[in-house]
């Protein structure tokens, strides 16, 4: 019988960040299958890597000098064992559909591991916001949603946001599927506050992403207090990982966009992130303009051909929460030189599985972004919550349960590693756990 990996090779050619996240849960997974034999008799990982569904479609719209645009558009319904497809939708240039494949994937974990009723999915298009005016903007949302409405809905498929689709673009969507479905439901989370969204849904992945953090620390006697941490992107998760890494009393050195990054020796404190919130939410411009408003601060700009110099600053901690592979090996061993302790991911794979390994090897406490970020997806799912209800929960009750959340999949990563064999590798405990929790829900509902 082929492995799993030639498989998908074979059936599904270039789709390289795909095998990378299918490699990854299947190296940590092969303990489990090895002492579950069921798991292998049912094919349960030749069914786990094909999407339960594959939409593409084309979304024409027209820009404001009435020229019309062809972009495509995707939702992969990754798996439903446990609940309704869930996961974001992401607007960016470098969109494939091994990019969103990948994402779900990991999405059918990382869902699992909130234990929460939550499926994986993922979407978007190659769509590029940047630089496009509102009514731009709108016109590509309405016309993404008259086609994705067909096969979405509040028990069915719930998208959310990702990197490039924030409040703005969810109330476009959430507008042009009322109009279409004629019913207003909780049918995409990350709603304004005044017509559906839950309290901390907006700092949800990166206050959990501190969460987790702390708690890793916490389980050895530490604390982020004092701690000198790199931040890496600007966008959602960036900021509330910065704003809850402060109210912790850490200090953040450093944030980037993709055009560069900016170093601020003197730390980013409460005043400095309103500025950035203000420069990428509002003025939608580029990180550079912080070191114009702040001149202690350096900016550097990216150079692709070179290691990035983000993580060349000495620090104790690392967010990567701008994009995959963002930390390649020779980061890798910058982080490890730079004497950092920890590296923490917000976003989602961005580091290199060359470099996960040479950072576990030299003892380096390492969350991947499947568990250090499904505060996100965690809040989403109180949000469909309180959608259902129809009420809303007050802050402190949605940010109780966030903290609760993350220290529970903190506890079940460790355990799950524990009883593998793999004491304290994050990464194999939260493969594991999801895993686990999936394929025991697909064994019960049968060959489907
Ligand atoms: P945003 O669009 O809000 O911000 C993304 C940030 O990353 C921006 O600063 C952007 O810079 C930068 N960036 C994006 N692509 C690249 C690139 N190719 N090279 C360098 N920088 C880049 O997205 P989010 O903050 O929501 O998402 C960030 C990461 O977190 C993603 O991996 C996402 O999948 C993950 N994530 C997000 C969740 C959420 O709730 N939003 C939940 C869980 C994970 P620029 O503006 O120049 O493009």
């Amino acid at each position: 019988m082929p492995d799993i990996m030639e498989t998908i090779e074979a059936r599904d050619p270039g789709e390289k960040e795909f095998h990378q996240a299918v490699h990854e849960v299947v190296e940590s997974v092969k303990p489990v299958l090895d002492s579950h034999p069921e798991y292998r008799y049912n094919k349960i990982l030749e069914r786990l890597v094909e999407p339960e569904r594959v939409i593409m479609f084309r979304v024409p719209w027209m820009d404001d000098r009435g020229e019309p645009h062809i972009n495509r558009g995707f939702r992969i319904e990754m798996n439903s064992a446990i609940g309704p497809y869930k996961g974001g939708l992401r607007f960016h240039p470098s969109v494939t559909l091994s990019i969103l494949k990948f994402l779900a994937f990991e999405q059918v974990f990382k869902n699992a591991l909130t234990s929460l009723p939550l499926g994986g999915g993922k979407g978007g298009s190659d769509f590029d916001p940047k630089g496009k005016s509102d009514n731009e903007v709108m016109r590509f949302c309405q016309s993404f949603m008259a086609e994705l409405y067909r096969h979405i809905g509040p028990d069915t498929d719930v998208p959310a946001g990702d990197i490039g689709v924030g409040a703005r673009e969810i109330g476009y969507l959430f507008g042009m599927y009322k109009r279409l479905r004629n019913e207003f439901t909780g049918v995409l989370t990350g709603k304004s506050l005044n017509w559906g969204g839950s309290l901390i849904r907006p700092e949800a992945t990166g206050y959990g992403c501190v969460y987790f953090a702390a708690e890793m620390l916490q389980s050895r006697g530490q604390s982020l207090a004092g701690r000198r941490c790199l931040v890496s992107g600007s966008g959602n998760v960036a900021q509330f990982t910065v704003e809850k890494i402060i109210a912790l009393g850490g200090t953040v050195l450093t944030l980037s966009d993709s055009s560069g990054y900016i170093f601020d020796e003197e730390g980013i404190d409460e005043e400095k992130l309103t500025f950035v919130k203000t420069l990428k939410n509002v003025r939608r411009g580029r990180i550079e303009e912080y070191a114009d408003a702040y001149p202690q601060a350096v900016y550097t700009p990216a150079n692709p051909d070179t290691a990035n110099p983000l993580w060349q600053h000495k620090a104790e901690v690392a967010f990567p929460c701008a994009t995959q592979n963002e930390i390649d090996t020779d980061d890798a061993r910058h982080l490890i030189a730079g004497g950092v302790q920890m590296v923490v991911e917000g976003a989602n794979m961005p580091t290199v599985p060359e470099g996960i390994t040479l950072l576990v090897e030299s003892g380096l406490l390492f969350a991947p972004g499947k568990a250090a970020n499904a505060g996100g997806v965690a809040v989403s799912g109180l949000e469909m919550a309180q959608n259902s209800m129809r009420l809303r929960w007050p802050m402190a009750e949605v940010e109780d349960r966030l903290r609760m959340i993350m220290k529970n999949i903190h506890a079940s990563c460790l355990d799950a590693a524990a009883q593998y064999g793999k004491p304290g590798n994050y990464v194999a405990g939260a493969n594991i756990a999801g895993f686990i929790k999936v394929v025991d829900a697909m064994l019960d509902q049968g060959l489907v």
